[in-house]
């Protein structure tokens, strides 16, 4: 048993610990740090996609309002840079979570997802942001007979919303990608793109910066506090006068203290091949370059990047007592060797095949596993967060939804219970780290257990209370 996880540990040995996609060439000169007191009519605090699409669609809307926008490191660095790159455009963390939660909304959240995900496209096209997309969609797998059921009921509920979807067999889904493992699929072909996200993120902020607005790196924002005209924002360079103010700060620990209620960061960790040889490329096929997942709670990512490497991520799913992030939580040995031993078990034929980067980011986990709202300092700022490990197309709606908030707009977004109401929150330390351990124990048994939910996640399903990555 050591001897096999000293092998595996050997495919990824030699890996780069950061990642892969912010590793390419192509990444932008940082802007420079803000080094003065400052006014704005909008600041937007983190530079992933949330802030990234409030500071375009607000210049968009108004070219002349001025938008400041502040980033703690550089554009991207959050999960907006590490992340699987799968843009699908559900804003419910999928079509079942969403009729589950809002049986009565859901036509026209799938509505509003759809628009906003169209909105993705056309400003990619007109900006010119070379982001390797892929519209082929994304592949769900069954690995266990129980799962298969699922692949088909999946098909029909997709379907009845518009969507185009198909059922694969085993053969026909082996045809598409080759694992022994598979013994059928289902595949969403429309609304679902795989993109490079670095190029993307790094290619909004080309566009934010051509629309007027003014960036500041390395500039993190360390305090709030209303003023006579709207909101104060601390940075060590000096203080920026804001009328209004859109936090876009993920999992990342929040300026306003009530989110912390609402959302835990949970890491989440990728491994990424060395690009594959033309054969074996050809030992799985793979033409289309969909993205691929399986289907049970802990569950893989896996999708292809422009250079025919493998992204391979998931699985475990890890929180830190009292919402830690840091760094040094980036790296996890035990998780890596998992993935490792995942990838060969699904890919035999792969074999000698090495890890080139690993990595791991945390994803903003709130209980109803899609995002949330709301505001603060009356109603002058606002925030999005809570995307639960699918936010890369969802984001552009939260930024959306944030500006009508922070603008006070009574819209058809903000009238929905999607955006009105807020998940049921995790409780306090040490009930937190108590109930996460119990419950991903449980999601564990029910994978062993022919997907047959036990007493304790249904008892949190009773209730509203989930836990996902
Ligand atoms: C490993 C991984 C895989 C994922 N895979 C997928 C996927 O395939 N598909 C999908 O849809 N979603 C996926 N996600 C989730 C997706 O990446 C996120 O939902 C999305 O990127 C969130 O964007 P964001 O802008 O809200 O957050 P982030 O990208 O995290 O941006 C927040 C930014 O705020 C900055 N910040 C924080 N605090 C401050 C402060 N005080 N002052 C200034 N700046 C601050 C941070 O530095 C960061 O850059 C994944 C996430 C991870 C971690």
């Amino acid at each position: 048993m050591a001897l096999v996880a000293d092998r595996l540990r050997e495919t990824y040995a030699d890996a780069s610990p950061v990642p892969f996609w912010l590793d390419q060439p192509g990444a932008p000169e940082p802007t420079a740090p803000l080094d003065a007191p400052t006014e704005a009519d909008l600041a937007i605090v983190g530079g992933g996609f949330t802030g990234l699409w409030a500071a375009i669609q607000a210049k968009e809307e108004r070219p002349d309002r001025d938008v400041l926008l502040l980033e703690r490191d550089t554009v991207a660095f959050g999960a907006s840079g590490r992340n699987g790159g799968f843009c699908d455009a559900s804003l419910t963390h999928g079509l079942p979570n969403g009729i589950d939660r809002f049986p009565d909304e859901i036509a026209t959240i799938e509505r509003l997802a759809a628009e906003s995900f169209r909105g993705i496209e056309e400003t990619i096209v007109r900006f010119g942001i070379d982001c390797d997309w892929n519209p082929e969609g994304e592949v769900l797998v069954a690995r266990e007979p129980h799962e298969v059921e699922w692949m088909r009921e999946g098909v029909e509920l997709g379907r009845r919303f518009g969507h185009d979807t198909a059922f694969l067999d085993r053969d026909q889904v082996r045809a598409e990608l080759d694992s022994p493992t598979y013994l059928a699929g289902m595949w969403k072909r429309s609304g679902c793109s795989m993109v490079d996200p670095a190029r993307l993120a790094w290619g909004l902020r080309r566009a934010a910066l051509e629309l007027g607005v003014r960036m500041h790196e390395r500039t993190p924002a360390t305090g709030l506090a209303k003023t006579t005209t709207g909101v104060a924002l601390d940075t060590p360079g000096g203080r920026v006068d804001a009328r209004r103010v859109v936090l876009a700060t993920n999992a990342f620990p929040p300026l306003v203290r009530s989110i912390r209620r609402y959302v835990v960061p949970v890491y989440d960790y990728v491994l990424m091949t060395e690009p594959l040889t033309a054969d074996q490329l050809a030992s799985i096929g793979w033409a289309c370059r969909q993205g691929f997942a399986d289907s049970a709670n802990h569950f893989h990512y896996y999708r292809m990047s422009a250079d025919d490497r493998i992204l391979w991520g998931g699985y475990d799913a890890i929180y830190h007592w009292r919402n830690a992030v840091a760094p040094q939580l980036e790296q996890r040995e035990a998780t890596f060797t998992r993935l490792a031993a995942h990838f060969f078990e699904t890919f035999p034929q792969l074999e000698g095949v090495r890890f080139s980067h690993r990595w791991g980011g945390v994803i903003d986990t709130c209980s109803r596993f899609s995002v949330m709202f709301g505001t603060a300092l009356d109603a002058r700022v606002a925030y999005a967060v809570g995307y639960t490990g699918m936010g890369v197309a969802a984001t552009r709606f939260g930024a959306r939804t944030a500006l009508d908030l922070v603008d006070g707009r009574d819209t058809e977004r903000t009238r929905l219970r999607l955006v009105r109401s807020k998940p049921v929150p995790f409780p306090p330390e040490p009930l937190r780290s108590v109930g996460i351990g119990l419950t991903t124990r449980a999601l564990t048994k029910a994978d062993r257990n022919a997907g047959r939910r036990g007493p304790w996640l249904r008892m949190l399903d009773a209730v509203g209370l989930g836990f996902d990555s």
